[in-house]
């Protein structure tokens, strides 16, 4: 059913007037959420020719743990072929710090570009990754307001998919995430909202509801980080392949690719 707003309701027949105020940024680019890009172009350069430390494939709609310390560069690229991913990420010293979606929303936008950071949860708010890297970053914002990469999607989980569908299933990025952060001892109520990597999002503009494309990204493709503190990092290949399906309609195997992480390091 259509969320377009129809007042019917006899307490709202009388129009109402409501003032006209200009917009505002709230967090018009603090200090400590600016990086210099000259300096992280150059950290950058100098990781990609150090040695690389990790190459591990994330099976196509399963998830792993891998660990990025502080100064080191993770790129995530989509070995195969189109493919979303879920995110978390945990101060590998104390597992309480972790990534906080909603405040890095706040910090820099719904969908992150090059530059922007990615936060940890109060009482912490400490940058935990700088995104460096996007060879899709000319997408931009589409004509229905639909951008990459985005920090409002939550994940996906059997709960909502129970309630939409109503029937049980064990295959979500959220039940993904659980299995694989097991072995740090993290459970269920761990596992956070997540950063969308190479996911089409937007709200339509008409009843600001939450939507999904199919990803742009094609195999080849790839975005990299580098780590403000030493992180532990679960990444979920999501069940919804390049998300081409709507949720509760059966997804194609052949519309999910694993993805590829390799971490980098430097003594420079
Ligand atoms: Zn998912």
């Amino acid at each position: 059913m259509s969320r377009k707003l129809e007042i019917t309701h006899k307490d709202f027949k009388k129009p109402r007037h409501f003032d006209d105020y200009e917009s505002m940024i709230c967090y018009d680019a603090p200090a400590a959420a600016i990086v210099d890009r000259r300096t992280y172009d150059e950290k950058r350069q100098a990781l990609l020719k150090g040695e690389q430390i990790l190459l591990l494939d994330v099976p196509k709609r399963e998830a792993r743990c891998f660990k990025v310390l502080k100064g080191e560069l993770c790129r995530i690229s989509l070995p195969e072929g189109p493919q979303v991913g879920d995110l978390n990420l945990w101060n590998l010293d104390n597992f309480k710090e972790r990534f906080y979606s909603g405040k890095t929303r706040q910090l820099h936008g719904s969908h992150l570009r090059m530059y922007d950071r990615l936060w940890s949860n109060l009482p912490y708010l400490n940058p935990m990754a700088t995104f460096v890297y996007d060879t899709l970053c000319q997408y931009g914002i589409d004509k229905d307001g639909g951008a990459l990469h985005d920090v409002i999607g939550t994940r996906c989980d059997d709960y909502t998919y129970k309630l939409i569908t109503g029937k049980d299933r064990v295959g979500s990025c959220h039940s993904n995430l659980m299995k694989a952060v097991r072995e740090y001892g993290l459970k269920e109520e761990d596992v956070h909202d997540v950063w969308n990597v190479f996911m089409c999002t937007g709200f339509t503009r008409d009843t600001q509801q939450y939507f999904a494309k199919p990803t742009p990204a094609r195999k080849g493709d790839y975005l990299e980080f580098i780590a403000e503190m030493d992180l532990l990092c679960a990444l979920s290949a999501c069940p919804q392949g390049d998300v081409s399906t709507a949720v509760g309609q059966v997804v194609p195997d052949s519309k999910c690719f694993p993805l590829r992480v390799e971490v980098f390091r430097s003594d420079i």
